[in-house]
This record gives structure tokens, C-alpha cells and sequence, in this order.
């Protein structure tokens, strides 16, 4: 930010005056709080021949400027899941899309976490690392008859601490989806509309655990169906004749697991719930964070009524798919308000701080190629070309590798990290 701009730059009177002092505020720390990832981070210099011309323009790249308004997308899915873009595709979209920061949540996998780091950088955006992870809820008078819940968790840059904890969670949750789809194919079969299996699988695409979406366009594909809304409203839906349950974990058990493993929990689309007031309670009495209220519809009446009356953070995103259609809420078309994403904030970056904290003694403890390389799971290497651990062991380590995009600061006190780094460097040599 120059500060030397004379011309209109005066201060951009009519907003900013109408701003209640807390409205300033956490408008400022938020704001602050995307500068530095854009510091951290600066998009690298295209070509030489555009940079000259850039040059001549006297334009900074991606200029880190003050935005009127901060778009955050909380609530986003790529191809990883059953999402229809490329993690890049997603990220390039939800730029155009005025997005500063992009949360990815794709169903029970974080697998594309690093490639939407990457593409983030020429953007000069943030992700938050993000899952939305499938549960079932349990009511206690009702037991046995699970209700699906969706529970986003949202992690700081380096994800979460311990990363084994949540990632064996995800991958017997992802076990168990091919089993559903398996048993959804079957009662499809019993409903004389035969879907291939292979169809199934190369729709999903490669590695990626097939859910009913992918289902349903095979139904569509196979013409049993016109639209995929078809095959949602007639067969697939919960309960529905070719629905089959999942094996996922207790809504509670993952809430715990989320802030166990230094990320922030948020209760999904609770409007889909057919008790929404029995989960809230009952997820809030294990440590639920948030859960969402703000759609792209405006429509959050009761629900942040409900959010108030539990204490819960509201936020909120466009769950958006890729799938196109007009039902379908753009990238960034969930208008967060501020004060939402300030307390989400201020709520989160202790607890990220405490796990990226853990990941770096961790580290620390054990400078090993394979701890290096979990220590960079979500892309940081990118950042860090031509590291490896050998060039980042010892006192440097600190100030090469992990503080270059810790640099995106969550105040940690590096200090007694660096210590014993060197001292364990004493002893390795
Ligand atoms: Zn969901
Ligand atoms: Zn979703």
C-alpha cells in the first residue's frame, strides 16, 4: 500500500465514515489478515516482456490494496469430490469472481488442497485448507436410525496436527462410500434402471469415492432419468428407493476430532436437516464452532436465530458444485458480512497457530525428509522450491522454510522453535 497517492486517494470519504467503529475494526483486522497472505505470497512475474509492460503501466501485481468489499467463500467443491473443475479451474473461477479467499471443501478428501495453494498464488488469494466431512446423527431416543450430517472443518495453512488422526477418518469414510454406491447400484439394478458400475467409477474419475451425483449422471446418461434433479426427487434421495446408507462416523465423534486436530468446525446447510434443533444442541455440547446460516438467497431467518441461541458462529458459502444450471449459487455469491468473518477469525487463528505450532516442534523434534514432507503436505513446497530437508535442518531452518509462508503470520514464537532446532542439529552432527 504506497500511502504517497495524492491524487483522489485522499480517503474514500462516504463508506468509510458511515463505518461503525467495530464495523472499522473488524474490517481492518480482516483485511490485514488477506494482506499478509498477499505479501506472503506475491504472485510470481509472468513473462520478462509482460513484466516490462506492467512496468510501464506502474502497476503492482495483483495490487495488495484495501478491497471495499471482502469476498470469502467458505464452502466450495472440485473435482476431488463431486465437484465438476479442477481445483485450479475452481480457484481461476472464483477469482474472476472477486473471491479473496477460498475456502476448499470437497466431501471427505483434502486431496486437492496443494493444487488450489498453487494456483492461489498467481491470484495473490488465500485458501483455507477445508474438508466437509459426512457423518451420521444419532439422536439418543431414536437410536440406530441416523440422520446424514455434513461438518465442514477448516484448518490453517499447514492443515491439521496430528494430519494421521483426521486423514484415517476421511479414507474409512471414503471405504465406506464405494460400499454405498455399490448397494445403491443394486437397488437400481432391482429397479430395472441397470447403471454400469465402471460407468459409475469413470464418472466420479479416478480415485475419487463415488457418491450419489455421480449416480445420478449415470442415470442420466443411461436415460433413465431426464435430469439429475429427476434422480434425486424420485430415487435417490435420503430414504429414497435407491438410497443406501453410509458406514460414516458419529456427527459428535468428528466434531471432536476437527478441534482435536486444530481446525474450526461448521455445521452444514443445517435447512437440510429434518431436526436441525436436536443436532445443533447436541453437536454445540461437544464443541461445534459454527455452522452455516448465509446463503446466496439471503434466507437465513430462523437459523440465525438458532446460531444466537447455542452461541455458534454464523457463516455460511455457496456450496458450489460446478454443476451448472440456474439453481446452482455462483463462487462468491454468499455475502459474508464482516462481522461474521472477524469473529470466525478471531476464533481461528489461535487454534491454527497452536497446530501449525505442533507441526513445527514436531518437526523440530525430527527434522526427517519424511517429516519435512508431511510439514509440506498442502503445497508449502511449492513456495519452497529446491529445499529439501538437508538445506532446511538446523537454526536456518526457521528462518528458509517454514517461516516463508508462515510468514502469513499466525504469531507464533519461532524463537524457542529455532532453539531447538539447533540443538538437535548439535546432536545429529
Ligand atoms: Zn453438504
Ligand atoms: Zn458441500
Amino acid at each position: 500500500m504506497g500511502g504517497g497517492g495524492k491524487k483522489k486517494n485522499k480517503r474514500t470519504k462516504s463508506k468509510s465514515k458511515k463505518l461503525s467503529g467495530e464495523h472499522a475494526l473488524a474490517s481492518r483486522y480482516v483485511n490485514e489478515w488477506i494482506l499478509h497472505a498477499s505479501y506472503a505470497s506475491p504472485p510470481p512475474p509472468p513473462s520478462a516482456a509482460a513484466a516490462a509492460a506492467a512496468a510501464d503501466e506502474f502497476l503492482p501485481p495483483e495490487a495488495p490494496r484495501v478491497p471495499d468489499r471482502v469476498v470469502f467463500e467458505l464452502h466450495s467443491h472440485s473435482k476431488h469430490s463431486d465437484g465438476f473443475l479442477s481445483p485450479s479451474a475452481l480457484v481461476e473461477r472464483a477469482h474472476r469472481h472477486g473471491v479473496k479467499v477460498l475456502a476448499l471443501t470437497d466431501h471427505d478428501t483434502m486431496d486437492g488442497i496443494p493444487e488450489a495453494m498453487q494456483a492461489a498464488l498467481k491470484f495473490g488469494m488465500r485458501i483455507i485448507p477445508g474438508v466437509e466431512i459426512s457423518t451420521l446423527y444419532s439422536s439418543r431416543e431414536i437410536p440406530g436410525n441416523g440422520e446424514p450430517v455434513h461438518i465442514l472443518a477448516y484448518y490453517g495453512t499447514c492443515g491439521p496436527a496430528p494430519y494421521e488422526e483426521l486423514d484415517i477418518l476421511l479414507s474409512n469414510i471414503r471405504d465406506g462410500r464405494y460400499l454405498r454406491a455399490k448397494n445403491m447400484l443394486l437397488k437400481l439394478n432391482r429397479l430395472r434402471m441397470p447403471v454400469k458400475w465402471e460407468t459409475v467409477v469413470k464418472i466420479a474419475g479416478e480415485g475419487v469415492a463415488p457418491g450419489r451425483l455421480h449416480l445420478a449422471r449415470a442415470m442420466v446418461e443411461a436415460g433413465h432419468v431426464e435430469n439429475l434433479k429427476q434422480a434425486f426427487s424420485k430415487y435417490l434421495y435420503d430414504g429414497g428407493p435407491a438410497y443406501a446408507m453410509g458406514s460414516e462416523p458419529s456427527a459428535e465423534t468428528v466434531v471432536q476430532l476437527i478441534s482435536r486436530t486444530g481446525g474450526i468446525s461448521a455445521l452444514a446447510h443445517p435447512w437440510t436437516l429434518k431436526n436441525p434443533v436436536a443436532v445443533i444442541r447436541a453437536l454445540k455440547s461437544t464443541g461445534l464452532n459454527a455452522m452455516e446460516v448465509y446463503r446466496s438467497d439471503g434466507k437465513v431467518a430462523g437459523f440465525s436465530e438458532l446460531a444466537d441461541t447455542h452461541g455458534l458462529l454464523k457463516l455460511g458459502g455457496s456450496d458450489f458444485h460446478g454443476r451448472g444450471g440456474q439453481d446452482e449459487s455462483e463462487l462468491g455469491s454468499v455475502g459474508l458480512p464482516t462481522a461474521s468473518i472477524y469473529e470466525f477469525l478471531k476464533l481461528a487463528r489461535p487454534v491454527w497457530s497452536n497446530a501449525m505450532r505442533d507441526i513445527l516442534y514436531n518437526f523440530a523434534e525430527d527434522p526427517s525428509e519424511a517429516n519435512l514432507e508431511k510439514m509440506l503436505k498442502f503445497g508449502v513446497r511449492n513456495k519452497l522450491n529446491g529445499y529439501s530437508s538437508s538445506s532446511c535442518v538446523g537454526g536456518d531452518a526457521v528462518d528458509l522454510c517454514p517461516s516463508s509462508w508462515l510468514a502469513t503470520h499466525e504469531d507464533i514464537e519461532l524463537e524457542n522453535i529455532r532453539l531447538k532446532l539447533a540443538s538437535n542439529n548439535l546432536v545429529i552432527r
